[in-house]
């Protein structure tokens, strides 16, 4: 467990650090952030054997953890630090001459808290201390961006990946059972997969494109080979279950075909699997590949996954990090507005305004966030959709009545039928009459004559939320609300230049939101610590301001 502080670690960490530093100044103000009873039921139930008592205090490597993100630190040099800083000793409550762990055991620790939800059990833990603080409270305001995390794999072309993910079954197989191989490997097989696959070993550089399709022909032919082997000898059905030859057969089905001659090559492009669905290394099936930007060449490509931070921004408390919700990079923004708030909720911190940008807002998540008392203040933009980006009208183009059942178009035309389905969208259709002549059509559909436009929009008390939304962003008022929303961007490039936000350290989604949940707590030390420390004296006025001030040319 975490104890108090022994007396000869605080005086040695006053001695040496006489103002005090964040660590310090958060062990006084908050206490040990956790407690070992913390991990003993709810998700962390069975994290430990419940015969015998844990090899080192869950609460104590949990702190180490923070501190180790908070530093930038591998395991080796956390458990360094662990015996050497004065500072890690008194927020950890270790005696002055305690020694480190082997740094094997953080490993461990963390793998532990990736199963089961309990890295954001743990986030859970921290927010409540935080509340019973007084540091963040329900009904305030809070603030939310994204930003992308590189996975901790590297990316690899199609070749690459197919030769790389039948290295891995060569691998384990040679490891566990080297006699199915020994039909199978000649010199080729040893060249190409005797190290890791990479082109530019394998053809050098500046290869021709027949080249790399010969190559990519070579390889396919070489998995199809390895599962047909494994799959007709019935000794070997067993090896049928390895991870590897799993993974194999996934991508054989994600990335190859036969090419009609009775050989192998990669699909075309246009027969892959969406990029939500296709594996893109073989050592981290769980990476996707994603863009951000608008459509030019300068838009951000990365594979790996996203990461949404929430902190509150109410006026008079600290900025605090108060949720870390990770998912695969192929996820829109749009997709996380709910579960944020359904965790903000449940921990008790419903905000009364949360600030978003233009890609957390739709129709359904603002009447969720208005049913849940949450103001969700977002720009609603009408340049989403396949109308808008073509150019046609979009549906904030039409006046709907709703009392008379009827849209009118920006053409005064008046719809002849209206139908609601069970996705809870309502559908106006057109006249022929009114549509077929009409001289504003370029600008209204693409439909081929005599197909009329139809304009779909959710019910009525969603559509009237959405435009009511769109009319208030207008005001100043809202102007001036919104832009507190920047704030965000700044926690994320403190995320970004400290614990690196942006590289996973470890492989899997679980792993990588682990590391995401511990750097947010770690922003969240340092911050305390700030908040805690004394007020920053004014800056000094320089010569020239102090002249110009005198001369009454500045004011007061
Ligand atoms: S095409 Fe039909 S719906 Fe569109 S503006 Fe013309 S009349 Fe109105």
């Amino acid at each position: 467990m975490v104890g108090g502080i022994p007396q000869a670690t605080a005086e040695l960490a006053w001695r040496v650090h006489p103002k005090g530093t964040d660590e310090m100044r958060v062990r006084d103000a908050l206490g040990p952030l956790f407690a070992d009873e913390d991990f003993m039921a709810g998700a962390f139930a069975g994290m430990y054997s419940e015969r015998g008592q844990p090899g080192l205090s869950p609460a104590l490597l949990a702190m180490v953890t923070v501190l180790q993100f908070l530093h930038r630190l591998s395991d080796r040099d956390a458990v360094a630090a662990m015996a050497d800083r004065i500072s890690w000793k008194y927020l950890l409550g270790l005696d002055i001459g305690a020694a480190g762990c082997d740094a094997s055991v953080l490993c461990e620790f963390r793998a532990r808290l990736a199963e089961s939800g309990r890295a954001d059990a743990l986030f859970d833990v921290m927010i409540a201390r935080l509340r019973e603080a007084g540091l963040v409270r329900a009904r305030g305001r809070a603030r939310t961006d994204s930003t992308h995390v590189l996975g901790a794999v590297r990316v690899l072309n199609r070749i690459e990946l197919v030769g790389e993910s039948v290295r891995c079954a060569l691998e384990e197989i040679a490891a566990l059972s080297p006699g199915l191989l020994a039909g199978l490997l000649d010199a080729g097989w040893a060249e190409r997969y005797g190290r890791r696959v990479e082109l530019a070993r394998l053809l050098g550089r500046g290869s021709s494109k027949s080249s790399a399709d010969k190559l990519a022909r070579q390889i396919a032919g070489d998995g199809a080979a390895l599962l047909g082997a494994i799959d007709a000898d019935p000794v070997a059905r067993w090896m049928q279950m390895l991870p590897t030859v799993v993974l194999v057969r996934e991508i054989w089905q994600q990335q190859v075909q036969a090419d009609g001659k009775g050989g192998w090559r990669l699909k075309d492009a246009d027969q892959l699997a969406p990029s939500a669905a296709r594996i893109h290394s073989p050592h981290d099936p769980e990476v996707r590949y994603s863009t951000k930007g608008r459509g030019q060449d300068d838009d951000l490509e990365w594979v790996g996954a996203k990461v949404h931070l929430t902190e509150s921004c109410d006026e008079d408390l600290p900025r605090l990090i108060t949720d870390v919700h990770t998912t695969p990079a192929t996820d829109p923004d749009v997709t996380a507005t709910g579960p944020i708030q359904a965790k903000l909720t449940a921990r008790d911190l419903p905000p009364a305004e949360h600030l978003m940008d233009a890609g957390y807002p739709s129709a359904e998540n603002m009447t969720n966030a208005a049913d849940a008392g949450i103001a969700l203040i977002a720009p609603i933009t009408a340049r989403n959709g396949r109308n808008a980006k073509t150019g046609l009208f979009t549906p904030y183009d039409f006046e709907v009545d709703w009392q008379a059942g009827c849209a009118r178009c920006p053409a005064g035309a008046t719809s002849r039928s209206m139908r609601p389905d069970k996705r809870g969208l309502v559908t106006f259709a057109f006249s022929r009459r009114d549509c077929v002549p009409c001289d504003q059509r370029g600008t209204c559909t693409r439909a081929a004559l005599p197909m009329v436009r139809r304009l779909t929009v959710p019910e009525q008390p969603v559509h009237q939320a959405v435009l009511a939304a769109r009319a208030d962003q207008d005001s100043e008022q809202w102007k001036t609300l919104y832009n507190k929303r920047a704030g965000i961007e700044g926690t994320i490039s403190q995320a970004v230049r400290g614990p690196d936000l942006r590289h996973a350290r470890y492989r899997g989604l679980a792993k990588t939101h682990t590391q995401n949940v511990f750097t947010a707590i770690a922003i969240n030390i340092a911050r305390l610590g700030a908040h805690y420390d004394k007020p920053t004296p004014p800056r000094r006025p320089t010569s020239v301001s102090t002249l110009c001030h005198n001369l009454g040319l500045t004011p007061v």
